[in-house]
């Protein structure tokens, strides 16, 4: 696909760089040249300093050859959408409102979208008025609106570790300080937050909001207990904090007992809530939205507006349609029924494959398990010797700010089919088995996991200045110094098994 044109953006900036013709006859450029960088470089923002690509986005581009069995995306399986329904929907839209469906919309979006999403989020118990939600281009874009609101440079912005690695850049391209609280398998550690807290307090600081993913949280596949959800709302409502919830998979349940969203124990007044169709229907229509108290909406919808004026009105026409059908929920039953088998599948050739100082996670819903190795694996240089192999993971770095992470990695079991999962856990294990020998070999030691780390007092978590480039990018591992208690992992996770 071509890239946009950006009219304007160089109009004084003439460029020689070599161009080599494609066989569509478009004119691409051969390579950035150092010259070509230092041209461009003085005008840029200072936030592009800082700015930082999302690992996967880099993955996928790596891994989009089709010998490659990737277990590093966060795809759901669109291929169980029934084509006939899709055909169906998009003809009626054709011929009953073609003019409205290819108008620009309102910036908040559509009454009808917006009570598709009150139907969503009514499935989970949560009950928000309809004027607190904008309708936005993926929860991505929630997640950017929301940071656009509240962050100045410098900011505190306290999230889970491992987190969203797609929030990363987020928080960085707003130059946010982040700061990191361990999970353990009931999420995030609220005794630990209330501890970081307090110390931020001490030196005058206090965040602006608290970002989490509490339901089969990516990367970790773990969800927060009720009891720290309890914790969570109170520490909010007691600090007059905000909390950011991003749950995109609560509804994909396979297992256990479903749990109340921080929304719904709070009712709206301290926690933002951000949504999206992506996993419940598809990402390719770019669909979701934030839940805000008015002020906080008034300043969301003026930032949407600055940044795409209106979600895509065809993709909302879609979503109403389909939702009129009714089927909506038994379509994320039977996605609930595949990927619980993918998810047994995937825990089951960890199990044969994995060395035993493997450690996993066995979420109970979502997309994702989080493995562990042990802590002289680096997962970043695992990944380029496993992509010879042709499969791919997300190595953990990603989902961390400051470097930590580096013996995980994130495994995605909805995207690709039982023997794919199969087949690239066991090259992936085969990989793995090869540096567990050779560090036998160099040490002379029989090798065994490193003794879990209890979780660490608060002062450990470190706050990192997104402004500092701190960040390591999968094609750019530091890789892990033994002597760094800071690149260790210290996710006190259950073995699955
Ligand atoms: N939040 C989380 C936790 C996610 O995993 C994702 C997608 N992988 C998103 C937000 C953004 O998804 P989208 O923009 O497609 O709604």
């Amino acid at each position: 696909m071509r890239k946009p044109n950006r009219p304007g953006a160089a109009a004084s900036i003439r460029h020689t760089s070599p161009m080599a013709d494609t066989p569509t006859g478009h004119r691409r450029r051969a390579h950035t040249r150092t010259r070509d960088i230092e041209r461009y470089a003085g005008l840029f923002a200072e936030r592009t300093g800082v700015m930082r690509s999302s690992a996967m986005r880099d993955l996928m581009a790596i891994t989009a050859r089709p010998e490659v069995i990737s277990l590093a995306g966060g795809l759901p399986d669109t291929s169980t959408f029934p084509p006939q329904t899709f055909a169906a929907q998009m003809t009626r839209i054709a011929q009953t409102s073609a003019a409205e469906a290819l108008q620009y919309g309102p910036t908040e979006g559509f009454e009808e979208t917006v009570d598709c999403i009150l139907q969503v989020m009514g499935a989970e118990g949560m009950l928000p008025d309809p004027e607190d939600v904008i309708v936005t281009t993926g929860g991505q874009q929630a997640i950017d609106l929301v940071t656009k609101t509240l962050i100045d440079p410098g900011d505190v912005v306290v999230c889970e570790a491992p987190t969203y690695p797609g929030a990363v850049p987020v928080f960085c391209s707003y130059q946010a300080e982040v700061v990191q609280i361990e999970c353990d398998e009931d999420g995030m550690r609220i005794d630990l937050l209330d501890e970081t807290l307090a110390g931020l307090d001490s030196e005058g600081r206090r965040p602006k909001f608290v970002y989490s993913v509490p339901s089969f949280q990516n990367p970790a596949g773990v969800s927060m207990s009720i009891e720290r959800r309890t914790r969570l709302v109170e520490l909010a409502r007691r600090r007059e904090m905000l909390v950011v919830e991003d749950n995109p998979y609560g509804l994909l349940r396979f297992g256990g007992e479903p749990l109340p969203p921080l929304y719904q124990l709070d009712g709206g007044d301290f926690v933002i809530y951000v949504g999206t169709f992506s996993k419940i229907l598809s990402p390719g229509i770019r669909l979701g939205w934030a839940v805000a108290p008015p002020p906080v909406m008034e300043k969301i919808v003026l930032g949407k507006q600055a940044s795409d004026l209106c979600t895509s009105t065809l993709t909302q026409y879609f979503v109403r349609e389909y939702f009129a059908e009714g089927n909506w929920r038994q379509y994320v039953e039977s996605l609930c029924a595949i990927y619980r088998k993918r998810r047994d599948t995937m825990v089951e050739a960890l199990a044969e494959h994995f060395p035993p100082e493997a450690t996993w996670t066995d979420p109970e819903g979502g997309l994702f398990i989080w493995a562990t190795l042990p802590d002289y694996i680096d997962t970043g240089d695992l990944l380029a010797r496993a992509l010879r192999d042709d499969v791919a993971f997300v190595p953990g770095q990603a989902a961390y700010v400051d470097g930590r992470g580096a013996s995980s990695m994130r495994l995605n079991f909805s995207g690709v089919d039982e023997e794919e999962i199969r087949e690239g856990v066991r090259r992936i294990g085969n990989v793995i088995r090869e540096q567990v020998d050779l560090y036998a070999t160099l040490t002379g030691e029989a090798v065994g996991a490193s003794p879990g780390t209890p979780g660490r007092e608060a002062e450990d978590v470190p706050a990192v200045d997104a402004r500092s480039d701190s960040s390591a990018s999968i094609s750019d591992s530091p890789g892990t110094n033994p002597n760094d208690p800071s690149q260790g992992d210290v996710l006190p996770f259950r073995k699955a098994q």
